[in-house]
């Protein structure tokens, strides 16, 4: 007969789980458990009123059928104690057992284990309420450590150490500096002489690079010109003089010592850190087959100048008067011209080379017998890297192209039957595509993400309790990021397949009510900018082959193809202007526009004295 003190017996269940995991392991199995329990209830003078079993049961939370019944007994009162052979049986996450603890309170049951030493103190929830919120702080502090201890080697004078330091430098022994790579910094100065001082175009240096088979930093054969005009405006092969470097110094963005140390007789190049940071955004984007993709836009976004920190690095050796007359040259180049003021109806992604598959670039030309200026489609890979990259040589002329896409649209928009039925095949394909139910995915996402949560907080309880060091903490923690970071990513796909859908949803209902009830009159009165939403609301594609036929593919099930009808031309000179900001008609294309001068494909006119020679001349 068990000892009861003199009291009446205690009533207790008795709780065993195991996980799907666990159920491997010796030692853990659910008759082990019960066994334990049972001597441990008679030796301490129990009497048992249940044994509830959870198997194939995770402790992540508490929605288990076991402990449901187990909650369920409890409710029903006359419980003192619900026993388990550890904590971990109740569930993993303390803030589960702070929550158990405070429900069983409330019909005077305590949660025991075994090994427990009378653990429910005010001291242990204490430390479940403050581990709840050093989470908090220690997520924001994960993400803000790297970044700060970064800012502060700046702030000292050193550089950052990345992948790869900028082309025609070296890391030097500790990786917080740079050193001239006299190698590599020859062919930079080379750029800025034929630039600055012989006047050549960027152009002019991707040929003669090409021509002379100097790879590209990366090891490339073709150069791009967007990357040749970016070490024109590297401050890092500027040198500065004494005085610009003390403005440095007088704008904060420069520490007093750390000018201190530097020889004022020398010229230093300045190393920027903090300009600028990344704001980084998902789109999603639908081809003319139906496929999704799902791309990472990032956006750079400028700091206020006084939260830049320059790092002064060692002189590049390259002349300030070719940096500086190099500089001028290409910001005269960037001006727009009002001469190619008119609206691009197939920019922005709807006109591919049908040979490359790229976007075709947009340009100009001055045209003497035209007595003004023509208008051409062309292949961007042959315009950048030549006949050998892209061997469509042939310009579209765009008054041509244009109105021949136009022509086969217009037609399907006086057929709303069959652009209704398109619409609704390309949505139900998309509907489909979405595999299984995105709200269970979604759900299961965020669930993932709680359980990060979960994780985090327990080892931020065995760290309180000094069984992690900060090193075993530190990488625990930051698996756990890449485990959120993934978890965040599906959920955003989910989100982004869900928006795709909308957006075609709301597509079509313009569609049919806007312009396929229009009459054939007033289609054929819509504006270049209103075709141009047209396609991008039909998703259409076309692609254009050398022999001037067009493949026209979108929603509309079957394709168009659009036999040659204007005689090849091939120019000798071209330019490329920028339509003017008032008649850029969407984002995309505004887009295309900026990376167009990005790469260095837009250029001013001939008074400028830049006229580009063309790979492949008459
Ligand atoms: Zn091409």
């Amino acid at each position: 007969m068990p000892s009861t003190n003199g009291h009446s017996p205690k009533r207790a269940i008795l709780y065993a789980r195991v996980s799907t995991d666990e159920q491997a392991r010796s030692g853990y199995s659910l008759a082990q458990q019960i066994e334990a329990l049972r001597e441990y209830a008679a030796r301490e003078g129990y009497e048992v009123l249940e044994e509830v079993q959870d198997p194939g049961q995770s402790g992540a939370s508490l929605e288990r059928p076991g402990m449901d019944r187990v909650r369920d007994l409890v409710a029903g009162g006359g419980v003192s104690e619900v026993l388990a052979q550890d904590r971990d049986r109740f569930a993993r996450e303390p803030a589960y057992h702070y929550l158990l603890r405070r429900e069983f309170e409330e019909h005077g049951t305590k949660i025991r284990a075994m090994n427990d030493r009378g653990d429910d103190s005010p001291e242990g929830e204490l430390t479940d309420g403050i581990l709840d919120q050093l989470g908090k702080f220690e997520r924001a502090k994960t993400a803000e450590r790297s970044r700060r201890g970064k800012l502060r080697k700046a702030r000292e004078g050193k550089v950052i150490a990345i992948h790869t330091p900028n082309y025609g430098f070296k890391y030097n022994a500790t990786r917080d500096g740079y050193e001239v790579d006299e190698e590599a910094m020859r062919v930079v100065r080379r750029i800025f002489r034929m630039i600055g001082s012989e006047r050549r175009t960027l152009y002019a240096v991707k040929r003669t690079f090409e021509g002379e088979g100097i790879p590209t930093p990366g090891g490339a054969r073709f150069w791009h010109a967007k990357c040749i005009r970016n070490y024109i405006s590297e401050d890092v092969y500027k040198p500065h003089t004494r005085e610009e470097i003390m403005a440095m110094v007088d704008a904060g963005q420069m520490s007093a010592a750390v000018s201190a140390a530097l020889d004022p007789n020398k010229k230093y190049g300045i190393w920027w850190f903090n300009r600028r940071r990344t704001r980084r955004t998902q789109v999603s984007e639908v081809g003319s087959n139906g496929e999704r993709t799902y791309k990472k836009k990032g956006q750079y976004v400028h700091r206020p100048k006084e939260e830049w920190v320059a790092v002064p690095v060692p002189n590049s050796g390259i002349p300030r008067e070719w940096v500086d007359a190099a500089r001028d040259v290409l910001k005269d180049n960037s001006v727009p011209s009002s001469a190619g003021r008119r609206v691009w109806e197939l920019s922005g992604g709807i006109i591919k080379c049908g040979e490359c598959g790229r976007n075709m670039m947009i340009h100009s030309v001055l045209a003497a017998r035209a007595k003004g200026r023509r208008f051409y489609y062309r292949c961007r890979t042959r315009n950048r890297d030549g006949a050998v990259a892209c061997s469509h040589r042939k310009c579209h002329r765009a008054d041509q192209v244009e109105p021949r896409v136009w022509d086969l649209i217009s037609r399907l928009l006086k057929d709303p039957e069959r652009l209704k039925a398109g619409l609704n095949e390309m949505i139900e394909q998309e509907r489909a595509g979405l595999r299984g139910d995105p709200d269970q995915e979604a759900k299961t996402w965020l669930e993932k993400l709680s359980e990060v949560d979960q994780e985090r907080r327990g080892y931020l309880r065995l760290a309180a309790k000094g069984r992690l060091t900060d090193e075993e903490l530190d990488e625990a923690l930051a698996e756990l990021e890449d485990a959120r970071e993934t978890a965040e990513k599906e959920l955003r796909a989910v989100r982004a397949r869900r928006e795709v859908l909308e957006a075609l949803e709301r597509d079509r209902d313009a569609l049919l009510e806007s312009y396929a009830s229009m009459t054939p009159a007033g289609l054929d009165t819509l504006s270049p900018e209103e075709r141009h939403n047209v396609y991008k609301m039909l998703r259409i594609v076309v692609e254009a082959f050398p022999d001037g036929s067009l493949n026209v593919t979108g929603i509309l099930r079957d394709s168009f193809v659009s036999e040659n009808q204007d005689e090849g031309v091939v120019l000798a000179h071209y330019q490329v202007d920028l339509p003017a900001p008032g008649s850029v008609v969407a984002l995309e294309k505004f887009v295309t526009v900026l990376d167009q001068i990005a790469q260095g494909e837009v250029f001013t006119p001939c008074s400028g004295g830049f006229i580009l020679q063309s790979p492949t001349p008459a």
